[in-house]
């Protein structure tokens, strides 16, 4: 569903990512972990085309391309490319990213009717439904500031459900939240897996990430130094990076 081939990203003279390449297929949950710094972010920004690459190029579905030119300045895809990638790949960021001004509502609605040239009601009835799956139901008049971080995460994971992903990509979802209210998203996102959304996740719960995924990618400064099932790289990792940053979090 999605084919990363030989991504290579640079900011000056800085290498942030070197030759990745890596896919994810149809309900899969792959999982990204490695130190602060290594590219995680940047992988995924340029998978969800809001960064653009200096080489290597992207297949989504297998219809949808786009390549990197070479300086960097902008991804080669045809408009229509483009518009599709950017409608069936969502991401949710580590600080939530709602619009402010905005009822609750009215952020997971915006982008389907604006972007997504959806029916209004149909639209309305959907968000409702997420909302209610959500634990939010009675929310929808809220402001995001009269929410708890972990309400707000639910409300942009709505808001990136609503324009009906292929593939939901999450940057640290748990990391701008308190410990208590971490369980509360990671649940959310468990059950997801279990209805088999495709899903990135970089993460740095590793227990979570070793129970919910199917696929695990150990990054460290721009290269993918380790990747398999979540049983060997978190319990029997090879490399000695690796094991050295799986040793922080005992
Ligand atoms: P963290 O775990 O701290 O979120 P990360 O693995 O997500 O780290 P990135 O945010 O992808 O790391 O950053 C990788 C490198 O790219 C870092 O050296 C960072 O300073 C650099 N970088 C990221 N974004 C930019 C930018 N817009 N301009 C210049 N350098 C950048
Ligand atoms: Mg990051």
């Amino acid at each position: 569903i999605l084919e990363i081939n030989h991504c290579n990203k640079k900011f000056g003279e800085n290498e942030v990512l070197k030759d990745i390449s890596l896919s994810v297929s149809e309900g899969q949950v792959v999982s990204i972990i490695g130190p602060s710094g290594s590219g995680k972010s940047t992988l995924l920004r340029c998978a969800t085309l809001l960064e653009t690459m200096d080489g290597g190029d992207l297949i989504y579905l297998g219809d949808y391309a786009a390549k990197a030119d070479p300086q960097g300045k902008s991804v080669y895809a045809s408009k229509q490319d483009l518009q599709g990638i950017k409608q069936h790949f969502g991401l949710v960021f580590q600080n939530f990213n709602l619009f402010p001004h905005y009822t609750v509502l009215k952020n997971i609605t915006e982008p389907p009717i604006l972007i997504g040239k959806r029916p209004k009601e149909e639209v309305y009835a959907e968000a409702r439904v997420l909302l209610e799956k959500m634990g939010l139901a009675d929310k929808e008049k809220a402001y995001p500031y009269q929410l708890s971080g972990g309400q707000q995460q639910r409300v942009s994971i709505a808001r990136a459900l609503a324009m009906k992903p292929k593939i939901l990509f999450f940057d640290e979802p748990t990391s701008a939240l308190d410990p208590e209210l971490t369980g509360e998203i990671l649940q959310v996102i468990k059950e997801l897996a279990a209805e088999h959304m495709t899903m990135v996740i970089v993460t740095h719960e590793m227990s979570f990430a070793r129970d919910v995924s199917n696929h695990i990618i150990f990054m460290d400064g721009g290269v993918i130094v380790e990747e398999g099932e979540p049983d060997q790289i978190i319990n029997h990792p090879q490399q000695e990076r690796t094991k050295a940053f799986l040793h922080r979090f005992q």
